[in-house]
């Protein structure tokens, strides 16, 4: 039996789902981050945890010929990043025989990985930053990410994931801070001013978005704020305020005010123009998502004269760049302010055979069930809780031709591909597409046809 605060040796024997390294010691297994396959290590084993132990990375005592020089200040702290020691290759192997362990685990749906695509130059690739404040023991105000199960705020300078200008405006907001007074919001005595600031980035437009959290209606420097912020980056052309006065870690409350510009950016994605305003979802990896829309599209091979729906369209971009292929397209989302963009989106780019509904994806499934209502494709792309159950059976239920699952949890997929199964829809291969380089995360999209009896 391990104890904690015991030291032990040894080789990482595999990597978990999350990209941590699994050490043996007996039957017990203890749990370490940022180490890679083979790789000698020494920990100190620090917590229990439900699955085995937690230990603590002393010594890497034979380091892999795969690991790379990290250029992050805060790697060991932030936990944003699980992979940035691994070299980009064996990014790719992780990923990759992750998915095919998936695969080859799931043997009820004979489903093969047919490969990982991953990104050219995988680094400043988030679009949408998140960054909290906190004064420092020297009262100083530090912007940064919050550290993993904690209230403690990691200062950053740089982030390998952001576009330079994002992380210069944070500078610049630290700066204005201090200057006008403005007080970080501390969660234990729920008193200061400004708790997050969002910042959105449009890769193609070079168009900046700051959403500003804030703790109160009254924002009193607000003018002075705004104006010293846009002047010192004219690449910000809109600036939001958001409201949240409750007491939660959910970043955004649902009052907004313009500040500044018209609330929202745009952004050019496979050759159309999409507005995004705060709250509504957009992929994160602009060039990858790109990759990922055009072999979805190109998996369906559409004829043109299909009518499909796009569930969990969020501003409506894979269903208006499908739209181009097709007789008619239908999307639908719960989030209603991406309603709004989706439909001001197909406006702007003259897409007139596509509209938009506002609902949950399986009640309207289950609608289209109900009324008969017949469906060529279906194409579906839900958050990472996945899909469910009355979803997937009323979508069955319209018998489309072909069903086009895109997931940012390959595990609620594979779960959900097995109710396809069971109701007569299989696919054959998982693609990969790496939208999230650097971290465990990664996307995937299959093809689902009806079995033929
Ligand atoms: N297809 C889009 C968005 C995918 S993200 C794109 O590629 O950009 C998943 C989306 O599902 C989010 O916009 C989220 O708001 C939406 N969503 C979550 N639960 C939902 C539900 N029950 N019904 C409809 N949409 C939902």
């Amino acid at each position: 039996m391990v104890k904690i605060k015991q030291i032990i040796e040894g080789k990482i024997a595999s990597l978990d789902e999350v990209g941590n390294g699994i050490l043996y010691s007996g039957k017990d297994r203890i749990f370490v981050r940022h180490v890679i396959l083979n790789e000698v290590v020494r920990v100190r084993v620090v917590k229990k945890l439900q699955k085995g132990y937690a230990g603590e990375l002393l010594e890497i005592i034979k380091p892999s010929e795969n690991r790379g020089k990290v250029n992050c200040g805060i790697y060991d702290r932030c936990g944003s990043c699980q992979l940035l020691h691994m070299k980009e290759q064996a990014q790719h192997t992780y990923k990759l025989e992750y998915l095919q362990n998936l695969c080859k685990q799931a043997k009820e749906l004979s489903l093969k990985c047919e490969g990982l695509l991953s990104m050219e130059d995988p680094y400043h690739y988030r679009n949408k930053m998140i960054i909290g404040f906190q004064r420092d023991k020297r009262k100083k105000i530090r912007a940064g990410f919050y550290e993993e199960f904690s209230h403690t705020i990691i200062p950053y300078q740089n982030c390998l994931l952001h576009p330079k200008e994002c992380d210069e405006i944070v500078q610049t907001i630290v700066k204005l801070m201090e200057q006008m007074r403005i007080e970080p919001y501390d969660e234990d005595s729920r008193r200061g001013l400004l708790r997050h600031v969002i910042l959105r980035y449009g890769e193609v437009s070079k168009q900046i978005m700051v959403v500003l959290v804030v703790n109160s209606v009254q924002f009193p420097a607000r003018r002075n704020f705004v104006n010293a912020l846009v002047k010192a980056h004219p690449q910000i052309t809109t600036i939001v305020q958001n409201i949240n006065t409750r007491k939660t870690s959910i970043v955004l409350g649902n009052e907004e005010r313009v500040l500044y510009g018209k609330g929202y950016i745009e952004d050019t994605l496979c050759g159309l123009t999409f507005r995004i305003s705060a709250k509504s979802f957009y992929q994160i990896n602009h060039a990858q998502t790109e990759v990922l829309y055009k072999k979805a599209i190109e998996k369906l091979q559409l004829k043109g004269n299909e009518k499909i729906l796009d569930a969990y369209c969020g501003i409506g971009t894979i269903g208006m760049y499908a739209a181009g292929f097709v007789k008619e397209v239908m999307g639908v989302e719960i989030n209603k302010d991406s309603i709004k963009d989706a439909k001001d989106n197909a406006y702007r780019n003259h897409v007139k055979n596509i509209r938009f509904i506002c609902d949950d994806a399986g009640s309207f499934m289950q609608k289209m069930a109900q009324q008969k209502e017949k469906l060529d494709v279906v194409i579906m792309d839900p958050p990472r809780s996945g899909s469910d159950e009355c979803f997937i059976r009323s979508a069955v239920g319209v018998k489309p031709k072909k069903i086009l699952y895109i997931s940012c949890n390959p595990q609620t997929q594979i779960r959900d591909l097995k109710l396809f199964k069971k109701l007569g829809y299989e696919g054959k291969e998982v693609l990969g597409v790496d939208l999230f380089p650097h971290t465990f995360h990664v996307e995937t999209c299959v093809l689902l046809q009806r079995r033929t009896m």
